[in-house]
């Protein structure tokens, strides 16, 4: 894999659902995809923020990716549609999401307005199966089971192999199918030990899930207060020590590498990643 390009990633936020947001006990801005593709997925509250604080530009940013239509995964998108149409002065890049988030549903309003969709060059709507291209990466949405039910999760593949982005979902028997042979599964596990929460996953469910996938490394991020209470890298070591899968519980601002190994870097700031 020598020329291939490593994949890198920022966890502009590892805080999900209500209380986290609100409270901001950790950061909600989602996840940077810094190379080979620079891509923002689910730019929640505090993305515009943690992205210019950790020096990575947004209006480098190539495509944005938007599982579903709740606030701590959408929150950001039109100042990142912004950015992306440097400023609104160029129709530009790549916005992808489902049906609710893109046109909106009876129940979820759009997260574009009709200004900032006349931004985006390429609006790619999504259903479990779509696949776009952004560059070399290929990106195929996956089901999610959730109280949106349009939400969907994200497959990426890259040269040096694929990552899976579970979203917020709830277990259920298909979803493991979806992420076979990924070598990095990133996990919004929401809730400690087994404290199940409809549309979410608990620290046993990505037990049940990583048994069944055994990918090479997985991810926890997008916790909730009681996950945050519990001790999120307790929980991880207990996950790894229960599947013997290498578990970490992501923090804010992390930097994680994906070329010959995976590679965890604690708070880096400001990367600088302009040249
Ligand atoms: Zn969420
Ligand atoms: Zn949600």
């Amino acid at each position: 894999m020598g020329h291939m390009e490593k994949v890198e990633f920022v966890f502009l936020g590892t805080g999900g659902a209500r209380f986290s947001t609100i409270s901001q006990k950790r950061h909600t801005g989602g996840i940077r995809i810094i190379r080979p593709t620079n891509l923002q997925l689910d730019p929640g509250p505090g993305a515009i923020v943690y992205s210019n604080l950790l020096g990575l530009d947004p209006s480098k940013v190539e495509a944005i990716a938007i599982s579903h239509c709740h606030p701590d995964h959408y929150i950001d998108a039109q100042i990142f549609v912004e950015a992306m149409s440097q400023g609104g002065t160029t129709k530009k890049g790549t916005f992808m999401g489902p049906r609710s988030v893109i046109r909106g549903t009876e129940s979820f309003d759009s997260c574009l307005t009709k200004y900032h969709r006349s931004l985006i060059r390429n609006l790619v709507e999504m259903r479990p199966g779509t696949q776009t291209n952004i560059g070399k990466t290929k990106i195929t949405a996956t089901s999610a089971h959730h109280s949106d039910p349009d939400a969907i999760g994200f497959r990426f593949s890259f040269e040096t192999g694929d990552v899976g982005y579970s979203s917020d979902t709830e277990y259920y028997p298909e979803l493991c199918s979806q992420y076979t042979e990924v070598r990095l599964l990133i996990l919004c596990v929401l809730r400690p030990g087994n404290s199940t929460w409809r549309g979410h996953l608990s620290s046993d469910d990505a037990i049940r899930i990583l048994r069944e996938i055994r990918p090479e490394m997985c991810v926890l991020t997008h916790f909730g207060l009681k996950m945050i209470s519990a001790d999120p890298p307790a929980e991880a070591r207990r996950i790894e020590r229960e599947t013997g899968i290498r578990t970490i519980a992501a923090e804010d601002n992390m930097l994680l590498s994906m070329g010959h190994d995976l590679r965890v870097y604690p708070t880096t700031w400001p990367i600088d990643r302009s040249s």
